[in-house]
């Protein structure tokens, strides 16, 4: 510690006992427990896979709500009415986030 009460740059805080040592130790002198090494790869980073597979299937499901809502199913009707505004705002909407949330991992698919 300097004057001021910081610890000093090169110095670490212990995640277990909560003191303060060396910054190259890779084991705490005062509870003897090691310290955990913070992983830089970017294999942990979003490589945009989750974004890609879920804006498909919002656009898978805004595709099957527009179906059935819009009457397009002909033999098989819905037995309850479905407002206008769903096939007029909802789905297409819905279909747009899909797409948007594709287009933004196939972004971040590129970036990584
Ligand atoms: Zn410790």
């Amino acid at each position: 510690m300097n004057p001021l009460g910081k610890p000093a740059a090169d110095k670490q805080r212990c995640v277990f006992c909560g003191k303060y040592m060396a910054g190259h130790l890779k084991q705490c002198p005062f509870c003897r427990e090691a310290v955990p090494q913070v992983q830089l790869s970017r294999r942990t980073g979003p490589d945009g896979r989750h974004q890609i597979r879920r804006g498909l299937l919002y656009m898978l499901l805004a595709g099957v709500i527009h179906y059935f809502a819009g009457g397009y199913s002909m033999p098989f009707q819905l037995p309850v009415l479905i407002l206008p505004l769903v096939t007029d705002y909802l789905s297409p909407l819905l279909f747009l986030g899909g797409l948007g949330m594709t287009i933004y991992g196939l972004f971040l698919r590129i970036k990584s």
